[in-house]
């Protein structure tokens, strides 16, 4: 009898290890020996075959187990799915095996009540928080709880994705977890110190990438976790010195992606990618000047890794953004095809309000022709490769700028102070000069804070 055991417990052992290497001819033969293996769980942490093989990325295995109708939703010890420990480990193409096989993605862990998409944020693997977020999408959790809500789930602590992510330092996932909808200013209930924001908790990682999206995205320097402290002071505390630099309330407003720009439905994926990038560069720049001259300069130069300098000479003054003579037109107003650089584009955005009566945003309208922007592309008139050129560098000729400018010679409706976002981080002011919406007003200065999306 005890024999017995034992040659059964050998048999599950080299079943288990034959699913944990990929050895696809042994987990089968053994299977046709005795089917029963799929069933049946490890001694101590009651995992299956099919965790095992999600959590070691053993694709064939695991198409061979799922082709035999097992649930996709075993749970282990601790009640995680195969899903969850695919995500965990980062292994793509078993998260997207198993959910194609219809796994649950809303089923919570016994450890700290997460879900997948707190495990694919937290091991920072974007990859699979995008697919799981894709699935979220079309499967039932869409029309039972809905995409937004999904998306900012929380565990047991109240802890969403997003804090997570910001805490753990994995920008990738910030990014990807804001633009699904993620509540930048969510308070957790007891994750990280009560009432922490993601923003408390990057300050708490010390992850400059995570603060930089988070502020970006809109999220308040001044919101208080439940001790009254800001993020500011946490940074302070972990001596992260130069995200104590960014947090402080008296340095620079941060600019943030401007709120008319997220109700243009489905805005053009290239001109989005565009525009994230001009407004990050600006964000960046802000930086430097905050960050000079403190123990936490950035290396120089910043974060541009494409030889962009020698490309500049070969910018014809005709490509040069007609509102600022600063930098390249890469965005195109789909319809009247006029076209402008893509921060031009966003200070243009950033100026429109809510309208206090209605408070629906006006649609933003093209400075030029004042028809009501429906759709932004990417600019034609070049290939998208010598884009990636003229965006990565923002510094074009200067002096082309200031003689335009100086001569008076804008040929955009009198526009005499319009300066790219890089110049006005300069400047450290935190002003914008944009043209207003409101026709026939001529020039107005606006000021940033009009950038900051308030919910
Ligand atoms: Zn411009
Ligand atoms: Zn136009």
């Amino acid at each position: 009898m005890g024999q017995g055991l034992s040659c059964r417990a050998n048999r599950e052992d080299g079943f288990f290890n034959a699913v944990q290497v990929g050895d696809l001819e042994t987990v089968q033969i053994l299977l046709q020996r005795d089917p029963s293996l799929l069933n049946q769980p490890t001694v101590y942490d009651k995992l299956s075959a099919l965790h095992i093989a999600s959590a070691n990325g053993q694709i064939e295995v695991l198409s061979l187990i799922l082709g035999r109708s097992v649930n996709p939703d075993i749970l282990n010890r601790h009640k995680q799915t195969p899903l969850m420990l695919a995500a965990m480990h980062g292994k793509i193409s078993c998260v997207q095996m198993l959910l194609q096989a219809g796994a649950n993605i809303l089923m919570f862990d016994s450890l700290h009540g997460r879900t997948c998409l707190h495990y694919a944020a937290y091991y920072g693997h974007s990859e699979c928080l995008q697919a799981i977020l894709s699935a979220a999408h079309s499967t039932p959790v869409a029309d039972s709880w809905g995409f937004a809500r999904f998306v900012n789930v929380r565990d047991g602590k109240g802890a969403t994705p997003l804090h997570l992510a910001a805490r753990q330092r994995r920008p990738d996932c910030v990014h990807i977890l804001l633009d699904s909808g993620a509540l930048a200013c969510a308070s957790t209930g007891g994750y990280g110190y009560p009432g922490s924001t993601p923003l408390h908790l990057a300050a708490r990682g010390g992850s400059l990438d995570c603060i930089r999206e988070l502020l970006a995205w809109g999220a308040d320097r001044l919101q208080r976790d439940a001790a009254g402290r800001i993020p500011y002071t946490v940074a302070v505390k972990y001596k992260h010195g130069a995200c104590a630099a960014l947090l402080n309330p008296s340095s620079a407003e941060p600019l943030v992606w401007p709120s008319p720009l997220k109700f243009i439905s489905e805005l053009n994926p290239e001109a989005k990618v565009l525009l994230e990038r001009a407004l990050m560069e600006a964000n960046r720049e802000r930086e430097k000047n905050i960050l000079k001259g403190t123990p936490y300069s950035l290396p120089s130069p910043s974060h541009s890794d494409v030889g962009a300098e020698d490309n500049i000479s070969e910018v014809s003054e005709a490509e040069l953004c007609c509102i600022c003579f600063d930098q390249v037109c890469t965005i195109e107003v789909q319809g009247c095809g006029h076209q402008m650089c893509a921060h031009c584009t966003l200070a243009l955005c950033c100026h429109n309000k809510p309208n206090p009566t209605t408070t629906c945003l006006p649609s933003p309208v093209c400075p030029f022709c004042r028809s009501s922007i429906a759709q932004l592309v990417v600019a034609k008139t070049k290939t998208g490769e010598e884009m990636d050129m003229d965006v990565s560098s923002s510094k074009l000729t200067k002096s082309r700028k200031s003689r335009n400018l100086s001569e008076g010679s804008s040929s955009f409706m009198g526009v005499s102070a319009m300066g790219s976002f890089g110049k006005m981080g300069a400047r450290g002011s935190g002003k914008i000069a944009a043209d207003s919406g409101d026709c026939g007003s001529g020039k107005i200065a606006a000021d940033s804070g009009d950038c900051v999306d308030k919910p």
